[in-house]
C-alpha cells in the first residue's frame, strides 16, 4: 500500500515512470527486431474516382505481424516509433516497398494501373530530416516509379510543428513528387492558408463524412470549393456507404477512399481488374 505522504507519491510516480520507460524500451527493441526479421507488411487501400468509379491509386498502410501479438495496428506502435529515429527506418522501409509494389502491379496490369498512384504516410520527424529527400529519390530510382505517381501524405500538425517541413516539401515537389495534406480539418489550418502550403492534394478527414451535424455537409462543400480554387485535388476519406458517395459526387469531390470502396488489403489480392477492389460502385 502506497504511503500518503509526498515521498510515497514520489516513489510511486518513480515506479510508474520506470515501468513506462521499460515498456517503451522493450517496444523499441521489438520494432527494431521486427524490421530486421521482416515482420512488417503493407496493406493497400484503393482510392477511387468518384465520377467514374475507376481506380485512381492506393494508400499504403503499415501493419505489424508480430510473432506473439498477431496483427498489430499502426496506432499501437507508431507513436513509440515516432519518439526515436525508428520512425525514419519505418518510413524508408515503407517507401521502398510501396513504390516497388506499384511498379509490379503496373507490369502485371498495365491498362488498369498506367497512371495509378501510391500514397505513403510520412511522419513529421522523418519529414524534418534533410535525408528524406535523398531517400525518396533513391526509392524512385530503385523502383523505377515516375515521381508524380508517388504521393507523400503528411498531416497539418506537421506543417505547423516542423520548421523544416516547408523547405523539404518544396524540394520534394521539385523532384516531381505529389504532396497530400492528410486528415485535413482536424488541425488548425484555415482554408485561406491552403494556397500558401506546399501541397497538391487535400484529404478531408473521415470525421467530416461521419458527422451527424447537418452543418458539416456545408463545411465539406466549402473545403472542396476552396481547394479547387487554389488548384488542389480533393480526396474524401472514410466513405462507408452509397449515400456518402452520392453526396460527394453532387458537390464535385473527385476522389474517395473508404471501406465501401475497398478495405485495406495485403498485396497479393489487389489488382485493378480481379482484386477485391475491382467491383467498386460507380
Ligand atoms: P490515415 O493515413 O488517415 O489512414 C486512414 C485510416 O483510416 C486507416 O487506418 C484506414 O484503414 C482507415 N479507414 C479507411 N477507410 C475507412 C472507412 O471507411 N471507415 C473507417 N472508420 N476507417 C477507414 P489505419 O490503417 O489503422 O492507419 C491509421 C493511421 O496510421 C493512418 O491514418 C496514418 O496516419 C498512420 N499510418 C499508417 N501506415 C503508416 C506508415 O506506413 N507510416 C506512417 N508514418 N504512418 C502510417
Ligand atoms: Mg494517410
Ligand atoms: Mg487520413
Ligand atoms: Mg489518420
Amino acid at each position: 500500500r502506497a504511503k500518503t505522504n509526498g515521498r510515497g507519491r514520489a516513489e510511486m510516480f518513480d515506479a510508474d515512470l520506470r515501468a513506462e520507460l521499460a515498456a517503451r524500451a522493450q517496444l523499441e527493441a521489438d520494432i527494431q527486431l521486427g524490421l530486421t526479421q521482416d515482420q512488417f507488411e503493407l496493406h493497400y487501400q484503393p482510392v477511387m474516382d468518384v465520377a467514374t468509379g475507376r481506380l485512381r491509386g492506393y494508400e499504403a498502410l503499415i501493419r505489424w505481424r508480430h510473432p506473439e501479438r498477431g496483427m498489430v495496428p499502426p496506432d499501437a506502435f507508431l507513436p513509440t516509433a515516432e519518439q526515436s529515429t525508428l520512425i525514419c527506418a519505418i518510413g524508408r522501409w515503407t517507401l521502398n516497398h510501396a513504390t516497388r509494389q506499384l511498379v509490379a502491379w503496373t507490369e502485371q496490369d498495365p491498362a488498369g494501373h498506367a497512371d495509378a498512384t501510391m500514397a505513403v504516410n510520412i511522419s513529421g520527424r522523418h519529414l524534418a530530416t534533410r535525408s528524406l529527400i535523398d531517400e525518396v529519390r533513391q526509392a524512385l530510382t530503385d523502383s523505377g516509379l515516375t515521381p508524380k505517381r508517388l504521393i507523400l501524405e503528411i498531416t497539418e500538425t506537421v506543417l505547423m510543428e516542423e520548421p523544416a517541413a516547408d523547405a523539404h516539401l518544396r524540394a520534394l515537389r521539385q523532384i516531381g513528387v505529389t504532396v497530400s495534406l492528410d486528415d485535413f480539418g482536424t488541425g488548425y489550418t484555415s482554408i485561406g492558408q491552403l494556397q500558401k502550403l506546399q501541397v497538391d492534394t487535400l484529404k478531408i478527414d473521415q470525421s467530416f463524412l461521419h458527422s451527424p451535424d447537418p452543418g458539416t455537409a456545408a463545411l465539406v462543400q466549402l473545403m472542396i470549393t476552396a481547394a479547387h480554387a487554389f488548384g488542389l485535388d480533393v480526396v474524401a476519406e472514410g466513405v462507408e456507404n452509397q449515400e456518402q458517395l452520392d453526396r460527394l459526387a453532387a458537390i464535385g469531390c473527385e476522389s474517395a477512399q473508404g471501406y465501401y470502396l475497398g478495405r485495406p488489403a495485403p498485396a497479393p489480392n489487389v489488382t485493378a481488374e480481379t482484386g477485391p477492389h475491382a467491383a467498386a460502385p460507380a
